[in-house]
């Protein structure tokens, strides 16, 4: 049972601050709270507590961020041999400051050594030999195209930072895994009917794939590749406390079931329970839950 992960490694940098600073304006925040991230980094530390055998392929800054991370994700039980450190570049970072009360923030990104990553990074058995490969969009794209075509496994892609898709890089993924965002942007779809059976509409014209469209606290709609009908999976109820990273646990727990010999009916499933247990803690990877914690939700 293997799952591989070949994308981001950030740090997310969270400021509290009583308001937004305006253009050209000093604020000084009340705390600063470091937090591993990156879309690659949380999908793999999703799974890696869920079940054995996750590896992650990305680049890191020769830092104490970088050193941050590959600690977080040993204690999230993911194998980083292929995680390479890059001299002279810092690791990807998020700044963020977020408004007390409103909730309301502001993002900067600096790509960092993700932006380094190569097509010869990924060329390694951990991404030809797993059973699962889970891919984002947040390292280059020549990176994520010779992933999915080394893979021998399902590949499953989150297309965030959403972008326009090569055909050939569609073509070799099996499940594709946008937000409701991600998919209107990928259908290059205007303003419109936004209900179940038009989603399942614009997830049609983008690939004869599987598609499983996120949908936030309303849950999943799975659009199999067969053409049978679309589906919507509700979350289970939960006490939420911070929806970020939901996205991300979900496809960890999605590659680790599908990894299992789940289908993809069930495998929808158990990450449904996973993705809502993540939202009943703060931040990224506060409340990720393990295999026991998420079964026992299952119905
Ligand atoms: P992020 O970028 O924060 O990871 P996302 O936009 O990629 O989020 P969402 O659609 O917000 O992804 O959430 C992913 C999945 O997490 C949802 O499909 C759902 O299963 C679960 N989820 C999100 N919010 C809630 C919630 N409030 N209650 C229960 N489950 C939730």
């Amino acid at each position: 049972m293997s799952v591989t992960v070949v994308g981001s490694l950030n740090e997310d940098v969270l400021l509290a601050v009583g308001r937004l600073p305006g253009r050209g304006e000093t604020v000084v925040a009340r705390t600063a709270t470091f937090a591993p991230g990156g879309k690659g980094a949380n999908q793999a530390a999703a799974a890696g507590l869920l079940g054995p055998g996750v590896h992650m392929v990305g680049r890191l800054g020769e830092d104490a961020a970088g050193d941050r991370q590959l600690a977080a994700l040993a204690a999230s039980r993911v194998n980083v041999r292929r995680v390479l450190r890059t001299t002279g570049v810092p690791t990807g970072s998020a700044t963020i400051p977020v408004e007390d009360g409103s909730g309301e923030n502001l993002i900067v990104v600096v790509p960092g050594a993700n932006a380094l990553l190569t097509a010869a990074d990924v060329d390694v058995p951990s991404v030809r030999e797993a059973q699962v490969l889970l891919l984002q969009l947040e390292v280059p794209l020549d990176a994520v195209e010779a992933a999915a075509r080394a893979a021998t496994g399902t590949v499953v892609l989150t297309p965030a930072p959403p972008r326009e898709l090569p055909a050939a890089l569609l073509e070799r993924v099996d499940v594709l895994l946008p937000n409701e965002h991600e998919l209107v942007h990928l259908a290059g779809a205007g303003p419109g009917d936004r209900s179940p059976a038009a989603l399942a509409d614009l997830a049609r014209q983008v690939t004869r794939g599987a598609v499983v469209v996120t949908l936030g606290a309303r849950g999943v709609l799975v659009v199999p590749a067969d053409g049978g009908p679309a589906l919507l999976q509700a979350p289970p109820p939960v006490a939420v406390v911070d929806t970020t990273g939901a996205g991300d646990c979900f496809s960890g727990a999605l590659g680790q079931a599908l990894a299992a010999g789940a289908g993809l009916p069930d495998a929808v499933r158990y990450a449904v329970a996973a993705a809502a247990l993540s939202t009943t803690g703060p931040g990224a990877r506060g409340a990720l839950p393990d295999d026991e914690t998420v079964r026992a939700l299952l119905p």
